[in-house]
């Protein structure tokens, strides 16, 4: 094996470099990955232009690898071993605290960057702490004894294995978080990656009705969305959203609406709360925004709404999404449009923010490709 590793590094705002850091010795109990994807989504875009730590960082946090050399206690304790193919979470669990014993690893402390200046935590993690390898822009990567690993079965092909996250937020947020079953109505706004990754779990929950909205650009993505199960698709800016989404309903609304918009303000959380039913309906909201002036509070709280916050997926999720690519139900191999080597990690970052790229919905960084 080389004894250098080459990684891309971001050193500042905007700003990547490539770096070699030295091959890690492997402790007893930790292993080492060859790096095969690293899918991109819109938080790498976010913590591109505005790191949240200044130390460099190795980005890339949807993994997927083979593991060139496990020590005895790892091999002993995860039940993997040297040749197995996998999915890494990029939290690193404890494995003591109550969200651990869960599964809920996304709660745990110790990957908590916002509270725990010592998280670990792949592709947030500086690669100035030992064993250097703490992301996925990178030939390989460090696992310790508390990595979170899934197995990825052989029909699935390592990009596919590169959605697994966006497919397994789909179920946790749609099915687990906002109770998307048997003869629901959805509204998804937003049919990038992680929009396109809920119309699957909801079509595969057994939802009635899909509602997929976009702008203008999104046009390849909102057919890509009929193909996947949509019912109906809505142009925001040349249609009334509200209107057609009452239309569709015979003025009823949805149970659910599910924002997985990026840059788009408060409109998604005001059309959500609008094209909700009557009563009891939930919506999911991302964080992008830290203050919401003129909140419609009143609205919210006499329509009886659930708010539900999109955070991530637990390891039941992500077993279920790696099943669900392994079942070959739904064309997912569509959603993997672009495929960049570490030189390219800039470009491939702006590319899924929109920058550069034409049709771009997932991008794979393979860290082996020229
Ligand atoms: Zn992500
Ligand atoms: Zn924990």
């Amino acid at each position: 094996m080389a004894d250098q590793v080459l990684a891309a590094v971001r050193t500042g705002p905007s700003r990547t470099e490539l770096r070699e850091f030295p091959m890690p010795a492997i402790p007893a109990d930790g292993a080492l990955l060859k790096v095969e994807v690293a899918g991109i989504c819109g938080t790498d875009v976010k913590m591109y232009a505005h790191p949240v730590i200044e130390a460099p960082v190795i980005m890339g946090h949807e993994n997927v690898g083979v593991i060139v050399e496990a020590g005895p206690q790892f091999v002993a304790r995860q039940g993997l071993r040297e040749g197995d193919r996998v999915f890494v979470e990029h939290y690193v669990a404890c494995y003591r605290c109550e969200w651990c014993r869960l599964g809920e690893y996304r709660h745990c402390e110790l990957t908590d960057w916002r509270t725990n200046p010592d998280a670990r935590r792949y592709g947030y993690t500086s690669c100035e702490n030992p064993y250097h390898l703490w992301g996925g822009f990178a030939q390989y990567m460090y696992l310790p004894w508390n990595a979170v690993l899934h197995r990825v079965p052989d029909n699935v092909s390592d990009e596919e294995a590169g959605i697994v996250t966006p497919l397994s937020n789909g179920i946790e947020w749609a099915l687990y978080d906002c109770g998307v079953g048997f003869m629901s109505t959805v509204v998804i706004q937003g049919p990038g990656q992680q929009g396109l990754s809920q119309v699957v779990a909801c079509k595969q929950a057994g939802a009635s009705l899909i509602i997929v909205t976009g702008t203008a650009r999104d046009a390849a993505r909102l057919e890509l969305a009929m193909m996947l199960g949509a019912d109906h698709v809505v142009d925001v800016q040349n249609e009334d959203a509200l209107a057609r989404v009452l239309e569709i309903t015979g003025g009823k609304g949805v149970d659910v609406v599910l924002d997985c918009t990026a840059g788009a303000g408060a409109a998604p959380v005001l059309l959500g709360i609008d094209a909700l039913k009557r009563r009891a309906g939930t919506l999911l909201v991302q964080g992008e925004l830290a203050a919401f002036p003129d909140f419609p509070l009143k609205k919210l709280t006499e329509k009886a709404i659930t708010i539900k916050s999109a955070r991530g997926h637990g390891y039941r999720a992500v077993e279920l999404a790696i099943a669900q690519l392994a079942s070959k139900r739904f064309p997912l191999h569509l959603l993997t449009t672009h495929e960049y080597g570490l030189k390219d990690v800039d470009t491939a970052i702006r590319a899924v923010g929109g920058e550069v790229g034409d049709g771009v919905i997932h991008v794979s960084l393979l860290p082996w490709q020229e």
